[in-house]
């Protein structure tokens, strides 16, 4: 494995990386006049994830920061895989995300230009139309330390060629009959290089030309292309496509183009506890591993806008991973950290009892019912107070009580005195257990004395905890979750089996009234949403969106 990095280590100085450098250099030398023009090309075979994001806020910010602009281009030139429920999934997340597209492309509407280029590759005697099976093809291809061997059909007449190339393009051949390669140089050192594939056989309806293309051209040949035809100057991609800028190079060199793009690679992101492979995601999703391609564990945009991350947060984190050429890892408690951040004054806080134990205030009268006054917010006073019930029957967290107390205990154990938030100081008296011995419920008194913001100054109390009214309480459902990967005991990783548990709570009443989509700080719990799938008006499911604790350490 990679090395993790410390999240945040280049985070402070990512104000410019180093694709901006080469791009000031462009400017400064005209080499495409005052023109910044990049592009996102997403394939449409699968949902967007957080690795795309960092390819997007790149694309997209770095076209702002030089007044330029950025396309959404779709590049759909493999019928089989794509789909345009994946073309509008796409666009509703770069959208969401904050970004707008100059224009909205499809790699598909150059089919004709592309189809052209390749008649013209074959008029100058640089591209051929050869008859070798896959098999053979690769044995003739030879090795890192080897070089090719020349296809047997390499020296077809131009003539010919055309020929056999509109003959494809007519449907004459069946899949994998014949290709078109390109005319370079079988003893390259770089593969790439060894008269790669340009066009193949695939009778497959395309979810944009439907059944008029029965021949496609391959992405190494049609990127340059696509890049061009935009006007794009700068062809930001991820690094495995290194070995593939000679060929695109050569493309728009072959077929004499002015001012051709730059293809520039950076690395990928790579997360810890998650897979960034579409295809591995579409897997879960068809094998029924996750509950959708938006299911709040998966790495992607659609799952984390429903886990409850927000776009400044995700903004946030392509800013602080920053652009390098070297592959890493980065440690996910990065983007934990972030939407901590962002949500910290955002939103509001409110009581929820996960693990209910029973709390009953013996010296509290049997039938009242008073409200105290709660913060809102504790980083944003602004956001005010609210009105929450309390009587004589509470809920406490289990957690928040030890028949016998461990050191450094501060909650709540016989004989010890607590503050209830924003309510009393409290006294634990006695336990009331069940036949088995589990204690079922505490048995507490109550100082009249203590109300928050009665000016009480007297005695101090060490914890704090919250609480909820039992006979307003309103159950709601948790959803919680772990990472959606985990390393087994030989260190690979796995599906974590057990990475989502869903239980009831209680909340305060106020939380009846939550409509999907609102997120909350749950004291001295965590950050949660709404799901918008779930929650209506009788039932209110909450999604764990990141815990208060950090295992960020600076
Ligand atoms: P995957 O491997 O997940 O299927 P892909 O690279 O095939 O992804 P594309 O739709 O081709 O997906 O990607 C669109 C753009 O997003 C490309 O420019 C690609 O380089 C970039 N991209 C994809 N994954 C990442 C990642 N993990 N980090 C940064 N950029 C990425
Ligand atoms: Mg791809």
């Amino acid at each position: 494995m990679a090395e993790i990095e410390k999240p945040g280590t280049n985070g402070e100085q990512t104000a410019s990386n180093f694709i901006h450098n080469i791009i000031e250099k462009d400017l400064e030398n005209q080499t495409y006049g005052n023109r910044v023009y990049t592009r996102f090309p997403p394939e449409p075979n699968g949902y967007l994830h957080i690795g795309h994001a960092k390819s997007i806020c790149l694309n997209f910010s770095t076209a702002q920061k030089y007044n330029g602009k950025c396309n959404l281009r779709f590049d759909d030139t493999n019928p089989v895989k794509e789909d345009t429920e994946y073309v509008e999934s796409i666009e509703a997340d770069v959208k969401w995300l904050g970004f707008q597209w100059d224009k909205l492309l499809f790699a598909s509407d150059y089919f004709d230009k592309m189809y052209e280029c390749a008649v013209a590759l074959i008029q100058k005697g640089k591209a051929y139309v050869c008859d070798l099976t896959a098999e053979e093809m690769k044995q003739h291809r030879g090795t890192l330390t080897e070089p090719g061997k020349e296809s047997p059909y390499r020296t077809r007449s131009v003539q010919e060629n055309l020929e056999l190339f509109e003959s494809m393009k007519q449907g004459q051949f069946k899949d994998g009959e014949k290709v078109l390669r390109a005319k370079i140089d079988m003893s390259s050192p770089n593969i790439n290089m060894r008269d790669p594939v340009i066009y193949r056989i695939a009778h497959a309806e395309h979810h944009n030309t439907g059944d008029k293309w029965c021949i496609y051209p391959m992405y190494d040949y049609a990127h340059p292309i696509e890049d061009a035809i935009e006007g794009i100057t700068h062809s930001i991609c991820t690094l495995e496509f290194e070995d593939h800028r000679p060929l695109y190079d050569w493309v728009l060199k072959e077929l004499e183009w002015e001012q051709p793009p730059q293809q520039i690679e950076f690395a990928r992101l790579n997360l810890t506890n998650m897979v960034m492979s579409k295809r591995y995601l579409k897997a879960l999703v068809d094998d029924g591993n996750v509950d959708g391609w938006d299911d709040p564990r998966m790495p992607t945009i659609a799952g984390l806008r429903r886990r409850g991350f927000t776009p400044e947060a995700i903004r946030d984190f392509c800013e602080r991973i920053g652009v390098s050429k070297a592959n890493s890892m980065v440690d996910i408690a990065l983007l934990e950290h972030c939407i901590r951040e962002d949500l910290k004054d955002k939103v509001e806080s409110r009581m929820v009892v996960m693990n209910p134990l029973k709390v009953v205030i013996t010296n509290y009268p049997e039938d009242v019912t008073e409200e105290v006054d709660i913060e809102n917010s504790k980083e944003d006073e602004a956001k005010g107070i609210r009105k929450v019930p309390f009587s004589r029957e509470l809920y406490v967290e289990r957690d928040d009580f030890m028949e016998i107390p461990e050191k450094k205990y501060f909650r709540l154990f016989p004989g010890n005195e607590v503050r209830f938030k924003g309510a009393y100081f409290i006294t634990c008296q006695d336990v009331v257990k069940d036949d088995d011995g589990n204690v079922t419920e505490l048995r507490c008194t109550y100082d009249p004395e203590t109300r928050s913001g009665s000016g009480f100054d007297g005695r101090k109390v060490k914890g704090t905890i919250h609480w909820v009214d039992a006979k307003t309480a309103v159950k709601i459902k948790i959803r919680s979750y772990g990472y959606l990967m985990i390393e087994d005991e030989k260190g690979e990783n796995i599906l974590n089996p057990d990475s989502l548990k869903e239980f009831e709570a209680y909340g305060e009443p106020a939380l009846l009234h939550t409509a999907a989509g609102t997120r909350y700080q749950f004291f001295r719990h965590g950050y949660y949403i709404a799901d918008e799938a779930l929650t209506n008006d009788s039932d209110k499911v909450f999604n764990q969106i990141v815990d208060l604790k950090s295992s960020w350490k600076k």
